[in-house]
């Protein structure tokens, strides 16, 4: 982490878990055990239908709600999508695009992401751009190229100004619920490329902006380790977030940083 020029943002991702009353509960539990004071921001990305039960459940913890996905046109005739304009109005700060499940089970690509990433942004909101290989590509050596083509391809049209909106979330694919976890070297020289490839597009001084998050089996054991990467800013936490104390330890950890 490098808390002089970028946030840490430590996001949850609860996937398609929780009702908005299992939403409340957690909140509660959380509350308990929560001290006010942490410095970095605290997000909590939830299913569309429990946005609203979970703005109003963590408004005292001042955590910040993310959404899980979004439709990129502004409205029309898309039934059961829904879009930025309609989260940004129900108080979304943060909108996850592209994770890996969506570009797996419902077809995302780099194109329609980068679409996502622009809708978010026009709607004033924060994407949490994720990337990540497969463990085949690692095996074969192709991840750095792999991944700085993600990058290129979801920030496609973003002006300069709008990157310091940008969270990218370095998933390798074949550590996401899967307990296994990138060692902090491997996590750690990912997110510097990324920052690198963020760099050559766009100049050092929005480079060293740029929130890189990891995200795959972070939990409270590996956080601090991963944590204190140089180019790590932060995580996005699948299944340690749905454990109040477990994401609790994980916020600990970046604040001791
Ligand atoms: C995720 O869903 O983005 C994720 C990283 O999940 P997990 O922490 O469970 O691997």
């Amino acid at each position: 982490m490098n808390r002089r020029y970028r946030k840490t943002i430590i996001a949850g991702n609860w996937k398609m878990n929780l009702t908005a009353t299992e939403t409340k509960k957690f909140a509660e539990e959380l509350k308990k055990i929560m001290p006010r004071a942490k410095w970095c921001e605290t997000v909590i990305c939830v299913p569309a239908c429990n946005i609203t039960a979970a703005a109003k459940a963590f408004k005292d913890l001042r955590i910040s709600i993310g959404a899980e996905n979004v439709y990129f046109e502004p409205s029309g005739a898309f039934t059961g999508e829904i879009s930025a304009p309609m989260l940004a109005d129900l108080g979304v700060k943060y909108v996850i695009v592209g994770h890996s499940e969506r570009r797996q089970y419902f077809c995302e690509t780099d194109q329609t992401v980068n679409k996502k990433v622009h809708a978010v942004l026009n709607a004033g909101m924060n994407p949490i751009i994720c990337v990540g290989e497969s463990l085949e590509q690692r095996e074969t050596g192709v991840t750095d190229s792999w991944i700085a083509l993600q990058v290129k391809c979801a920030l496609s049209g973003v002006a300069a100004e709008r990157l310091r909106h940008c969270v990218i979330a370095y998933e390798p694919i074949w550590a996401i619920g899967t307990g296994k976890t990138a060692t902090a070297e491997q996590a750690g020289e990912v997110c510097s490329n990324i920052r690198a490839t963020i760099r050559g597009l766009y100049g050092a001084r929005v480079a060293r902006s740029v929130t890189i998050q990891y995200g795959g089996s972070m939990n409270p054991g590996n956080a601090a380790e991963l944590l204190a990467q140089p180019d790590i800013d932060g995580g996005l936490i699948g299944g340690a977030s749905l454990k109040p104390d477990q994401f609790l330890d994980i916020i600990n950890a970046a604040n001791q940083e």
